[in-house]
């Protein structure tokens, strides 16, 4: 299936109102906005989000009048794309470096997300660029976790991801792609394993050390509590949420929280590859302030694409 394929068609309904019509006016757009309000609902876009979204659309459609040449129909695509593209913070957002090594990116987010598979993803990604990275393995709450990054970082294809439980002793796994994984087992505390990941980082002088966390399944004092202490060690420059787009506008909410509680700098969407209906998307930027800067659409460790407003808003629209 298309991504937010509902949307798109939910969408298209609106123009196809239009179809015949000469010139856009305050009457011939009530349908189309209602079918714009409604595909915008359906894709579980946060509602405060739709009604200024329907708002500027409507606005700019009544104000826009005859123009030589381009059908009404064309004139609300036209417009409804370039809000769109507003409303998830325009321009690309890039990650951000360090003017000196390392550049450290702090990955937080709620269990299952895509945390780790992230960290493995964004290594590689980074690698691509030419940059050496480290991963530091902070999720003591789940052993599995350590060994998944430690296998991710292994193979730049995973396309099966086996869980094995192993016991992590205190050492550093030198990957055989180049990506070392920084793991000092489940007895110590995350900023501890923070501490001694950085110095190690340094010691080495790696461009990017990328830090994974333990998340919970929900968000809980503890979680932040460890969360703030790992970040007050570690200084980063980038303090990257990652949520997973099927949670819809809650995303947003999620982005919104963590802002507030630890300070992020952006959010990772994970599973954009799913049949997530686009409300996270859509809903993250306006309602936190914060951009998406990268998303995950698929298992594989190459899924990893910065987020390009334009582009997504011209995938909405078909
Ligand atoms: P964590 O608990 O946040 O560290 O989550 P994991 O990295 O262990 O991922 C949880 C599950 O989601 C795993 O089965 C991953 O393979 C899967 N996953 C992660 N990212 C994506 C993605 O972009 N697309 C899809 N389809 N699955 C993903």
């Amino acid at each position: 299936a298309e991504m937010f394929g509902q949307l798109t068609s939910g969408l298209e309904a609106a123009w196809n109102k239009l179809k015949g019509e000469e010139v856009l006016t305050k009457e011939n757009i009530v349908e189309p906005m209602r079918d714009i309000r409604r595909a915008l609902l359906e894709a579980d876009v946060s509602l405060p989000v739709v009604r200024r979204f329907v708002q500027a659309v409507s606005d700019q459609a009544v104000g826009t009048g005859l123009i030589r040449g381009v059908r009404p129909d064309q004139q609300l695509v036209k417009i409804v794309n370039d809000e769109l593209v507003k409303l998830m913070g325009g321009e690309v957002s890039e990650l951000v470096f360090a003017k000196s090594n390392p550049t450290v990116i702090l990955l937080a987010g709620l269990q299952g997300v895509g945390k780790t598979t992230v960290s493995a993803k964004l290594a590689l990604y980074l690698k691509k660029q030419g940059k050496s990275c480290m991963l530091i393995a902070g999720d003591i709450y789940r052993p599995a976790a350590i060994d998944q990054l430690v296998i991710l970082a292994e193979d730049e294809v995973v396309v099966e991801f086996v869980e094995r439980i192993l016991t992590c002793g205190s050492h550093l796994h030198s990957q055989v792609v180049g990506v070392p994984v920084y793991a000092a087992g489940t007895a110590i505390k995350p900023a501890e394993i923070a501490r001694q990941g950085l110095q190690e980082a340094r010691k080495k002088n790696v461009d990017v050390v990328i830090m994974d966390t333990a998340g919970r399944l929900q968000i809980d004092k503890a979680m932040m509590d460890e969360l703030k202490e790992v970040k007050r060690v570690l200084n980063p420059t980038e303090v990257l949420l990652v949520v997973d787009a099927m949670t819809g506008q809650e995303a947003a909410a999620l982005v919104t929280t963590f802002n507030v509680e630890i300070g992020i700098t952006g959010a990772i969407l994970t599973k954009l590859d799913g049949d997530s209906r686009g409300g996270a998307a859509l809903s993250v930027k306006e309602v936190s302030g914060k951009p998406i800067k990268l998303v995950g659409r698929g298992e594989r460790m190459e899924d990893l694409e910065p987020f390009y407003p334009d582009r997504m808003a011209g995938r909405i629209l078909g």
